[in-house]
């Protein structure tokens, strides 16, 4: 059902996220949370992306809310991408990264005639923050912008700071640690851990136009809740100087397991019985889920290192592996002992997992993740306490909040970047045997899963009614829509 289109006078959002699984979960949820609030939704995505999530808009269908898909087709063969390469996971370390980008910002015409085909302009446009093509276009229709962050405040104002100030300029050394200025705390990076958004040699163009659009937009909005990291909200918000609405997390809103099984992508349709039938048989707190993301990988020796380190500790576990990751070696190796030797204990996911089910399950204790931010939040969210392994991107500093802020994760002790395909073993079996038994057992494990479950009956609350999530969706809406509000009671608010 598409209101707009019936009842034109209704508001009408208009979502944009950025080909990438970590960024199009949270920005589908947020676009499905609207779309119950009453809001006429429209989600602009490729084909490839749309049909992995396609059940969704069959349950939009039940639940007969207006939240639908503008389906652009993408343009692969212009830019020398191969069929199917639609996601920023099938990019990574394929030399494709630039020309996929390339592909993204020539959907400006496609969305433009989208918008053109409307009777009247969307009241908002919600675009990711890696999206600033999509700015152009909604000044020329007059539709109000706001930006998406994928990641925490944590994160965003720590970039910021480190890129306003030039820290790294007066850099030689990359792996050398220097304090972050204008924090809230006393954090410490290194030039390696945290290379900005996009900042990539051949990039600058497009971290450039990024940060230019986003000091130009109407506001930001970002999956996380003010319980969880006021200071850096605020620190934010004053950094910007615009409203920052703080409206997450969205995996709670996803009250059932059929709304939980449907994030990212439809193949856990097909493990979910499996799954949940596996945790039912295992004790409280009991099990280990293991996965990183949607982006980077493990190399086969450090996956089998895993392996080891698993065997060695005796606990039970949910492994997600990476189609890509089951090379012909680590096949032998699964087939030749260790599914085997570990089959009453663990189970090995191979694909897409249902994360979000595995994690709300009260058998699951404990986590060891990439420290993606979307994962984290996941964990936090289900009072689930982590094994942090960061590998790119913001994962370093999102490891820092998690394991020195909130207190409830454990660190590998990786420093240096690695996106797991260099053949290299980043971590030894033993370590891992070391922080699995000390996150799942004795007093250490208990202090952090019950520090997990305060920080989650936070986070519940914050999207509870009139949680501070809540609040902040209402006013974000209330804000969008007022315009048209007005219009419809025949106001004149040109007055
Ligand atoms: N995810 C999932 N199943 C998987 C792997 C990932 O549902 O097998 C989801 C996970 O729940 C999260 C997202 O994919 O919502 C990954 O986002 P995150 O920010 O954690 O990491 P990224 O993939 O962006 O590195």
């Amino acid at each position: 059902m598409s209101c707009y289109r019936e009842e034109p006078k209704k508001a009408h959002f208009i979502i944009v996220p950025l080909p990438a699984q970590g960024h199009l979960i949270p920005m589908t949820d947020m676009g499905y949370l609207l779309a119950e609030r009453g809001i006429c939704v429209s989600l602009v995505i490729t084909r490839a992306n749309a049909d992995r999530i396609r059940p969704i808009i069959e349950r939009a269908k039940e639940s007969n809310i207006s939240f639908e898909f503008v389906e652009l087709s993408f343009p692969n063969e212009m830019f020398g991408l191969p069929p199917g390469c639609e996601s920023l996971d099938h990019t990574i370390n394929t030399g494709l990264f630039r020309a996929f980008f390339d592909a993204i910002y020539s959907l400006n015409e496609p969305l433009e005639s989208f918008i053109d085909s409307l009777e009247r302009p969307p009241d908002c446009m919600i675009t990711d923050m890696c999206n600033a093509w999509t700015a152009p276009v909604a000044r020329k229709f007059g539709i109000p912008r706001v930006t998406f962050h994928g990641p925490s405040c944590f994160y965003i104002s720590t970039d910021y700071n480190l890129a306003q100030h030039k820290v790294f300029d007066r850099v030689i050394n990359e792996n050398e640690y220097v304090t972050v200025p204008d924090f809230p705390i006393e954090l410490q990076v290194t030039k390696a851990q945290t290379p900005g958004f996009l900042n990539n040699p051949g990039f600058e163009d497009f971290r450039k136009k990024s940060l230019e659009e986003e000091l130009r937009a109407d506001g930001v909005v970002i999956n996380t809740f003010l319980e969880l990291e006021r200071p850096f909200i605020e620190n934010y918000e004053r950094l910007m100087g615009k409203k920052v609405w703080t409206v997450g997390p969205f995996c709670l809103y996803n009250k059932d397991d059929e709304m939980k099984v449907f994030r990212g992508n439809k193949d856990a349709i097909d493990q979910k019985n499996r799954v949940l039938t596996w945790l039912d048989r295992r004790d409280a707190a009991s099990v280990l889920y293991i996965s990183f993301g949607s982006t980077v990988y493990t190399n086969t020796q450090q996956l089998m290192e895993i392996g080891r380190g698993l065997e060695a500790s005796n606990k039970a576990f949910i492994w997600v592996m990476k189609k890509i990751e089951i090379t012909p070696v680590v096949e032998k190796w699964l087939d030749e002992g260790f599914e085997e030797r570990t089959k009453e204990r663990g189970l090995i996911i191979v694909g897409w997992a249902p994360q979000v089910v595995i994690l709300s399950h009260p058998a699951v204790g404990g986590f060891m993740t990439h420290c993606g931010w979307n994962s984290l939040l996941e964990a936090i969210s289900t009072g689930v306490p982590m094994i942090t392994w960061p590998r790119i991107a913001d994962q370093f500093v999102n490891e820092n909040f998690v394991v020195d802020v909130l207190r409830i994760g454990i660190s590998l002790g990786v420093t240096v970047p690695n996106y797991g395909t260099e053949d290299v073993i980043m971590v030894k079996s033993e370590e891992i045997r070391k922080a699995v038994d000390v996150l799942m057992d004795g007093i250490e494990a208990d202090e952090k899963r019950q520090r997990s479950k305060d920080i989650s009956e936070k986070a519940k609350k914050a999207v509870e009614e009139g949680g501070s999530s809540d609040v902040d969706l209402a006013d974000f809406i209330h804000y969008f829509t007022e315009q048209r509000n007005k219009l419809e009671s025949g106001d004149d608010i040109g007055a």
